[in-house]
């Protein structure tokens, strides 16, 4: 293909995704990918300038304004904004503005900084104080009249502070808070009405509404970010002091603003604000910077399509389109059957990412997916990467569903599914080599048995090679065993042993929750093992026995039971008593008469004398629960050097923060 060919190409499809994105609010595909394919032609246009029309996406600002609304007519364009992706970008954003504007490079510029909000550009005309027009961006000159809808947007202000200027058009951005969206989009469901793929395009969609009250009841807020006219008043000369002059008005501002020496200090913004992505209520793309004076701005000018003297840095896409290679299933500890994807490997949140859950069957058909569609896969912060659908755009006939093997794909048991649930099981309980690794490494992790050193990779070598049948086999492993296995030298396998032997010193909540029984976590293994005291009653009560236990319902005691009746559960329970397992026993105590009984505590930052598993221990034997997140019904907070924001969210819901002093007397310490 001729690079004009392939220019053309890449027009014609990114008008394609223009008019989805910007007309429809509803994306073909991912952001990441529409910003490739148009690096690609402004890099092909900058090869070939004279192949430049001015019709191309690259010349362009948005999509055309919609019919259905009354057109408006911006009378100072507007842009949208330049990007960089890298460190490298930025450096020579400030280098060609030195050059510019002819200042030495050695002599740092001043920026104004503040995240990039995710949302859409509006323009909102006040005259002598009263919003008279608001308007989309459109392509920049033509906009849409989205008045009525924009006045139900509470962030808004129908009439500006005194003493407020004759005319003014401020700009800035409407957005759709994350818990609002989550929120919106649960109604859509239950509704059976389409989802929004974001944030962003559920605001779009929300304010360009032909009825102003489908408006109204979408939870959309505002932030200003420039002034485009002003009569009647001075105006400032600075971003900032312009960012000051519209708060003095009434009309909300970011709270993140910030005034910046010299492109290092941006870089220090930049990362700041990373850090603290997750943990904003909106979603932003990325950072802002723009020249602080306004002299130096009209000196450095505009392109076509955005001003010089800003430029958006984005952070590394947290949603990209990559190829579904497969679809494989993981067998569980208790047999559930989860299919996984198998991906072309793609950088997702910064990371290569080659596989992602999909959840269960259910899931799949939902969401429509066939092995070979083009998928996107999100990956935002720590959690696990997810596929959160198919790109229809590149589906082929011949792609097919995925389905649930009749066989299990490791022991070849019979696969059934439970009824009324989502999940798969194979029937080969811990005669699945797949189920007794899972359950080995369950009884070997942290919370359960802490048996330093003892890896997944490891236990995978002792099954396949027939040293361990089941858990108890591990402490009947000898020093020979353990040094003849790959990559174990003898001073591992040592201290594998040592492990092995310090594990049997354990507590009654942790041994039951090692024991893998079907729906005991931790909590419910704790709950158990005070209310039981010890092994030997907890595995001869009944279910009516089981119930009178906190969190202990119909279907957990079941599970209790029918473990313990298992005569190869008591075997193994046996044998690991025999090579010495032992815990001490527990004083039972009526729960509700402890001193902490009904309270509620969230632990956050570093405490000085306790570690956080230490304070949560203490809190707890006084009977009280510790949660990991902030809410009405939290009793307190106690906060440690540096804590999170938890204590921000405490301090909105009027919950008590407690210090470590406090803490100490609470428990009774001095
Ligand atoms: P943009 O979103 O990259 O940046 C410009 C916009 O940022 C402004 O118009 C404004 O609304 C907003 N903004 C937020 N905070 C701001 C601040 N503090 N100061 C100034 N502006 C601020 O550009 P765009 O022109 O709105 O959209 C282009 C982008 O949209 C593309 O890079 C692509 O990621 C996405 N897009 C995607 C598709 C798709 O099919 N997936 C199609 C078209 C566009």
């Amino acid at each position: 293909m001729t690079d004009a060919e392939r220019i053309r190409q890449l027009r014609e499809e990114l008008t394609e995704y223009d008019y989805h994105y910007y007309v429809l609010d509803e994306p073909l595909v991912t952001d990441e990918y529409y910003d490739r394919l148009m690096r690609e032609l402004r890099d092909l246009e900058a090869k070939h300038p004279e192949l430049v029309t001015p019709d191309s996406p690259t010349q362009r600002v948005g999509g055309q304004a919609a019919e259905r609304f009354e057109p408006v007519q911006h009378e100072v364009p507007m842009l949208s904004l330049d990007n960089a992706f890298s460190e490298q970008e930025m450096l020579d954003f400030d280098r060609r503005l030195h050059e510019r504007l002819g200042v030495d490079s050695d002599r740092p510029l001043q920026y104004c900084a503040e995240p990039k909000l995710d949302g859409l550009a509006i323009s909102l005309l006040y005259e002598d104080g009263l919003l008279v027009r608001a308007a989309t961006r459109g392509d920049g000159r033509t906009g849409e009249n989205i008045t009525a809808n924009a006045r139900t947007v509470k962030a808004i202000p129908l009439r500006l502070k005194k003493p407020w200027p004759q005319r003014l058009e401020a700009r800035g951005e409407v957005y759709m808070p994350r818990d609002g969206f989550e929120a919106l989009n649960r109604q859509q469901i239950e509704k059976g009405q389409k989802t929004f793929a974001n944030p962003r395009n559920a605001a779009a969609g929300s304010l360009r509404q032909l009825d102003p009250k489908v408006t109204a009841e979408r939870p959309l807020t505002y932030t200003s970010y420039q002034i485009a006219q002003l009569d009647g008043a001075d105006w400032p000369p600075t971003q900032y002091d312009q960012m000051l002059y519209l708060k003095s008005l009434g009309l909300p501002i970011s709270p993140y603003m910030e005034r910046l020496q010299g492109i290092e200090a941006c870089f220090d913004y930049f990362r700041r604000i990373g850090e603290q992505r997750d943990d904003l209520p909106f979603d932003i793309d990325g950072v802002v910077f723009k020249l602080d004076r306004v002299d130096q701005q009209r000196k450095a000018g505009f392109v076509s399509r955005a001003p010089r003297w800003a430029i958006a840095w984005k952070f590394p896409a947290q949603e990209v389109m990559t190829r579904l290679l497969d679809v494989e299933f993981q067998v569980g500890r208790t047999g559930a059957l989860t299919p996984v994807a198998r991906l072309e490997p793609v950088q997702v949140g910064g990371v290569t990412v080659s596989n992602a859950t999909l959840h269960n069957m259910d899931e799949i058909e939902r969401k429509d997916i066939r092995i070979g569609d083009c998928v996107i896969v999100r990956r935002a912060g720590d959690v696990i990467p997810e596929v959160v659908g198919p790109v229809l755009k590149f589906r082929k006939p011949q792609f097919r569903k995925p389905v649930m093997p009749e066989r299990c794909p490791v022991c070849g048991s019979e696969v059934v599914r439970e009824e009324g649930h989502a999940v798969y099981r194979c029937t080969g309980g811990l005669g699945c080599p797949a189920q007794r690794k899972e359950a080995i490494k369950h009884f070997a992790s942290r919370k359960a048995m802490d048996i330093d050193g003892l890896g997944d990779k490891l236990v995978d070598q002792l099954v396949e090679r027939g040293l361990i049948e089941d858990v108890a086999d591990l402490y009947a492993l000898s020093l020979e065993q353990l040094a003849g296995l790959e990559r174990m030298g003898e001073k591992s396998a040592r201290n594998l042993l040592e492990a092995l032997e310090r594990s049997k010193s354990t507590t009654l909540p942790r041994f039951i929750y090692a024991l893998g029984i079907r729906e005991v976590g931790e909590a419910t293994a704790e709950a158990l093992a005070h209310h039981f005291g010890d092994l030997q009653p907890l595995m001869e009560a009944s279910e009516e026995a089981l119930q009178e236990v906190e969190d202990v319902g119909p279907v957990v005691a079941f599970n209790i039971v029918h473990f313990f009746a298992q005569p190869r559960n008591r075997a193994v329970i046996d044998k690991l008593i025999a090579a010495g397992i032992h815990w001490p026993k527990i004083d039972t105590v009526d729960p509700d008469s402890l001193l902490l009984a009904g309270k509620t505590y969230v632990i956050t930052g570093t405490l000085e004398h306790y570690s956080r598993e230490q304070a949560k221990q203490r809190l707890k034997a006084l009977g009280a629960k510790v949660s990991g997140s902030v809410s009405k019904k939290t009793t307190a907070v106690i906060a440690g050097d540096k804590p999170g924001s938890k204590i921000d969210k405490a301090r909105k819901l009027g919950v008590p923060v407690l210090d470590e002093a406090a803490f100490e007397e609470l428990i009774g310490t001095d």
